[in-house]
C-alpha cells in the first residue's frame, strides 16, 4: 500500500488529506469518505493502487470527448469506490463499493502493465474512467508519467473534485479533464451528489484549462425534475463560455432510471434540445446531446461556413474537414486537440 502523496499530520495522529475537496480529517485506523484511503499509524495510505476494477478499449467519443483525438481508441480503466454518492449512478456496481477489501481483492494491474496494455490493444492513450480517479490518484500519477514517456494521451473523466494541489501535481501529465457538471446550486449538488461545497469543482477545471493547458469538455446528465430547470442549465452554459471559453463542448445527457433512481423517468428528447438552445445562447459553439443515438447534433459542424467536419453515428467517427485544430474548409478555429500536436491553445 502506498502512503499518500497529499496529507498533513495532525495532533493526535489523526491526517488530513488534500487529494480530494474533502479534505478529510481522519482518526487512526478510519478511513476517508471514499473508503480507499485509511490512516494507518498516523500516516495515510491508499488501499485500491492499482485494483482494477473494469478496464477496456473504447473510442475517445464514449467518454465522451468530441474534439480530443478523435476517432481514436482509448485504453479506459476504472478502480473502486468514489468521493461522491450519486443516486443516478451509471457505474454504481463499481462505485458504490464501500469496502475496501473488496478493492484490495481485485486483480493488480501495475503502471508498467497498463501501459503495455494500452499498446497491445492499439490504443493511442489512457483514460481513467468509470469511477473517480482522483481516489486512486497515485496509481493515475504514476500511470500517467509513464503514458507520456511513451507517447501516450492521458485523460481524467472526473467529477472534477481533485484539489488545486493535487492537480498541479498531475498537470503536468494530463492531456484531457473531461468533468461532470451536475448543476449551478446548492441544492442540486446536495441532492444528486451529497455534496455541499461544490463551486471549487469549477475553479479546479478553470486552472486545468489555464494552467495545465488541458483540453477540457463538461458533461452534464440532465435528470427530470432535478436539474433540468433554466437556472441549472443557464449557470452551467454561461459558466463553460465565460470560464473556459466559446470552444468548449457541453455533452448534455439523456439519463435512464438506475440504481437509486428508478422513480424517475428518461429524459425527454425536448429536455436535451431545450438544454442544446440553452447553451448556443449562452454563445457556446458546440453542444452535443448524449445517448440519443442517431441524434442530428452527434456531428460538429463548422460554427462560420456551416460546413460538416466530423460525422458521428454512434461511436463511429469520421474526420471529414479538419486541419489541425481548425475547420478544413474556411479555417475557423474549432478548438480540436489532434494526433500530431495539432492543437488549438489559448
Ligand atoms: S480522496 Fe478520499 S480520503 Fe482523501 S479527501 Fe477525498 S474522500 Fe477524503
Amino acid at each position: 500500500m502506498p502512503e499518500a502523496m497529499l496529507f498533513e499530520k495532525l495532533s493526535g495522529s489523526r491526517v488530513r488529506c488534500g487529494t480530494c475537496q474533502w479534505r478529510c480529517s481522519i482518526n487512526p485506523g478510519r478511513f476517508g469518505v471514499c473508503r480507499m484511503y485509511q490512516n494507518v499509524g498516523g500516516t495515510l495510505q491508499n488501499l485500491s493502487y492499482a485494483r482494477v476494477s473494469s478496464m477496456t478499449a473504447d473510442p475517445i467519443e464514449k467518454k465522451p470527448l468530441f474534439h480530443f483525438f478523435p476517432g481514436t481508441q482509448a485504453f479506459s480503466v476504472g478502480g473502486w469506490g468514489c468521493n461522491f454518492q450519486c443516486r443516478g449512478c451509471q457505474n454504481w456496481q463499481i462505485s458504490s463499493v464501500r469496502n475496501h477489501n473488496q478493492a484490495y481483492g481485485a486483480r493488480e494491474i501495475l503502471p508498467e502493465q497498463l501501459i503495455e496494455l494500452t499498446e497491445r490493444n492499439n490504443c493511442q492513450g489512457i483514460a481513467w474512467t468509470y469511477n473517480e480517479p482522483g481516489i486512486w490518484f497515485e496509481y493515475t500519477l504514476d500511470g500517467a508519467r509513464l503514458a507520456k514517456e511513451k507517447g501516450l494521451y492521458t485523460v481524467y473523466v472526473t467529477n472534477g473534485y481533485l484539489t488545486p494541489e493535487a492537480l498541479d501535481i498531475i498537470g503536468p501529465y494530463l492531456d484531457a479533464w473531461r468533468v461532470d457538471v451536475k448543476g449551478f446550486t446548492d441544492s442540486v449538488y446536495r441532492r444528486l451528489a451529497r455534496i455541499t461545497h461544490w463551486r471549487e469543482i469549477l475553479e479546479v477545471a478553470e486552472r486545468a484549462k489555464t494552467k495545465w493547458n488541458m483540453h477540457v469538455e463538461v458533461i452534464t446528465n440532465i435528470i427530470p425534475t432535478l436539474n433540468d430547470d433554466d437556472e441549472q442549465l443557464q449557470g452551467i452554459a454561461r459558466w463553460i463560455h465565460d470560464g473556459l471559453g466559446e470552444l468548449t463542448p457541453w455533452h448534455v445527457t439523456r439519463f435512464h432510471p438506475q440504481y437509486q433512481m428508478t422513480e424517475l423517468p428518461s429524459t425527454p428528447i425536448a429536455t436535451l434540445e431545450h438544454a442544446y438552445d440553452i447553451g448556443r445562447a449562452a454563445g457556446l459553439r458546440f453542444v452535443y446531446l448524449g445517448n440519443v443515438p442517431g441524434h442530428e447534433s452527434e456531428s460538429t459542424v463548422c460554427y462560420s461556413c456551416g460546413k460538416l467536419v466530423v460525422a458521428r453515428s454512434g461511436y463511429q467517427t469520421n474526420v471529414v474537414a479538419l486541419n489541425g485544430s481548425k475547420c478544413g474548409y474556411c479555417g475557423a478555429e474549432l478548438g480540436f486537440r489532434m494526433p500530431g500536436g495539432g492543437g488549438h491553445n489559448d
